[in-house]
């Protein structure tokens, strides 16, 4: 597309944490931002916070939800037309053992953190491809790279979206369109203050060979990077953005 039509990114999950931070990063680079959330409450503070109503847009939606999405979806081409670039942020978790985890926790997190993945991209695909391809990243984690105990939907569910990552990738490059994820170690967001007990804090601080959990803008940085020009190359790969975690090989309990 021309370079000189400001780019669009919607990123879910945006209201706080990983999201919240993202969406400030592609605002700060100049793009125009749709932030999407559940929380119409916080969202609509993170908006006012932000203080860019020119540049941004709210869309209060369920990302487990088709017909929302396909509203929301409508509201961000009516308000931008096009689409450059999707972070599909939006996630759960119910930290629980296998045989504790409930019919309905297992199918609320699949539904939120892979189908609502799967949905945004059916969506957002033909209008990336309408201005010419965009960029994907879905936002995974360690816990989908191994497998530890209290994560069984949870790390079920990042596990799978990787693997959808790579499905997206080989569908979607003829499309001009690059799909990639990006794993996050812990982050000390509202969701893991909910989950992290201060054991599985402590876990992480032994497993972490740069001994901290990581910041939300460190994340940011990692997706704002594989949705730009300078990831031009890079498709179907997850990056682990974990302080090392993954590379040493020490499981979690
Ligand atoms: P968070 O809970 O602070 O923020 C998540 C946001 O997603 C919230 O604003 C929430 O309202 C929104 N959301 C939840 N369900 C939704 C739905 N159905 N539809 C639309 N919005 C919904 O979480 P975070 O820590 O910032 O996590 C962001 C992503 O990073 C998640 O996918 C999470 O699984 C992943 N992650 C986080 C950590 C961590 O330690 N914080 C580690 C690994 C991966």
């Amino acid at each position: 597309m021309p370079q000189d039509i400001t780019k669009v990114a919607l990123v879910t999950g945006a209201a706080r944490g990983i999201g919240l931070a993202t969406a400030r990063r592609f605002l700060a680079e100049g793009w125009q931002v749709a932030l999407l959330d559940i929380d119409v409450v916080t969202l609509a503070a993170a908006i006012a916070e932000i203080g860019k109503p020119e540049a941004t847009l709210a869309l209060p939606c369920d990302v487990s939800d088709p017909a929302a999405l396909e509203a929301a979806f409508a509201a961000l081409t009516a308000r931008f037309g096009r689409l450059n670039a999707l972070v599909n942020n939006a996630g759960t978790a119910v930290f629980k053992p296998l045989l504790e985890t409930t019919f309905d926790e297992w199918n609320r997190v699949l539904a939120v953190n892979l189908t609502g993945p799967f949905l945004t991209t059916q969506l957002a695909a033909p209008l990336m491809a309408d201005g010419g391809g965009g960029a994907i990243v879905n936002i995974t984690s360690i816990s989908g790279l191994r497998a530890s105990t209290l994560r069984v939907a949870y790390g079920t569910s990042k596990a799978a979206l990787a693997h959808l990552t790579k499905q997206q990738a080989a569908e979607l490059a003829s499309l001009g369109i690059r799909v990639n994820a990006v794993a996050p170690g812990p982050v000390d967001t509202a969701m893991a203050k909910a989950v992290h007990s201060p054991e599985i804090r402590a876990d992480y601080r032994d497993a972490i060979p740069l001994a901290r959990y990581g910041l939300e803008e460190e994340l940011a940085a990692s997706i704002f990077f594989l949705c730009s020009a300078q990831a031009s190359y890079i498709t179907g790969q997850t990056l682990a953005v974990d302080g090392g975690f993954d590379a040493v090989g020490i499981g979690l309990a």
